[in-house]
């Protein structure tokens, strides 16, 4: 079967974070001064949010919702020699024709080669040997968003200092991005100088060893609430099925304001709001549920009034 792509959809979202954020370089974090787990920055000092932590989130929310029934659950609670006592074979063996690989002790994600999958045709096979249907869903990183009036003010107290501008010249340094892509400010000079030295919380935190019961200190470095990220999605579109699966994705974005993302969530961090959503240049402020659906609803059969393939 061959696809044809018949056009991309654009998406621009901006989210704010409600509670400190932390999204940690890999586990071998760089000891840097006294941190012990600093927050992930681009090779030139940008702070970001990986599109595939954004992906992965949204990806693993979905499956949660559409895919994984009581007996799967179970399944994945259950010891390995419980589950080969009771059925004779290996539980990643059973869990593995049931569509869900193993990615740690108790921690499973879906992937199928089903045709009529909706979770692997929007986000994709990470083996797609049989080249099965072509993934529907990109999502590129997440920078902070200088045209944000809150987000740019946390960095009034020191704006001589980064740039040798005063206070009153914050609001004219804003203007300047504002109306501008996320990818067309951080190319800016003032946006990487701003981020750069962009402010940051340090906290320190108690870790209990598990084997001695002590605790040990680190120090992880956060961002503060209030901050605004934007970033980008492109959906690919080729048949009239995807038509549901936009909808789906546009429907699960509105999750994002119940998932948090990033490290110590358990601590209450990284939980976000997503303020506004736009579709090829249409912009919505997401409020409620509701009203979000209904614009959904109403943009996506727009879009596809012109599409038929
Ligand atoms: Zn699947």
């Amino acid at each position: 079967m061959s696809f044809k792509l018949h056009t991309i959809v654009k998406l621009d979202i901006k989210i704010r974070i409600l509670t400190g954020l932390h999204i940690g370089t890999a586990e071998t974090a760089i000891r840097i001064g006294t941190l012990d787990k600093p927050i992930i920055r681009d090779p030139i000092g940008r702070i970001y949010i990986p599109g595939s932590t954004i992906k992965g989130t949204l990806r693993s929310f979905m499956e949660k919702k559409l895919l994984l029934n009581n007996q799967i659950k179970d399944l994945i609670l259950m010891d390995d020699d419980e589950v080969f006592k009771k059925y004779g074979r290996s539980k990643e063996e059973i869990l593995k024709n049931l569509g869900w690989k193993r990615s740690g002790r108790f921690t499973y994600y879906h992937e199928c080669e089903k045709i009529d999958c909706n979770v692997c045709t929007i986000f994709g096979r990470a083996s797609d040997k049989l080249g099965v249907t072509p993934t529907r869903l990109y999502v590129n990183d997440a920078f902070i968003d200088l045209s944000d009036t809150v987000t740019i003010n946390m960095v009034k107290d020191r704006i001589y200092e980064i740039l040798g501008k005063s206070e009153e010249e914050l609001e004219i340094i804003r203007k300047k991005f504002e109306g501008k892509r996320i990818y067309e400010q951080i190319h800016d000079d003032d946006y990487i100088k701003i981020i750069r030295e962009f402010p940051t919380e340090v906290k320190g935190e108690n870790v209990i060893d598990r084997v001695t019961s002590r605790a040990n200190p680190r120090f992880i470095e956060r961002l503060p609430a209030s901050v605004a990220f934007r970033f980008e999605m492109d959906f690919h579109i080729y048949e009239d099925r995807d038509k549901d699966l936009l909808k789906n994705i546009l429907e699960e974005l509105y999750e994002l304001n119940n998932i948090p993302i990033g490290g110590s969530k358990s601590r209450g961090y990284g939980k976000i709001k997503v303020e506004t959503i736009a579709i090829d240049g249409k912009k919505i402020e997401v409020k409620d549920k509701n009203s979000y659906s209904i614009w959904v609803n109403n943009i996506v059969e727009e879009i596809f009034k012109g599409t038929s393939s």
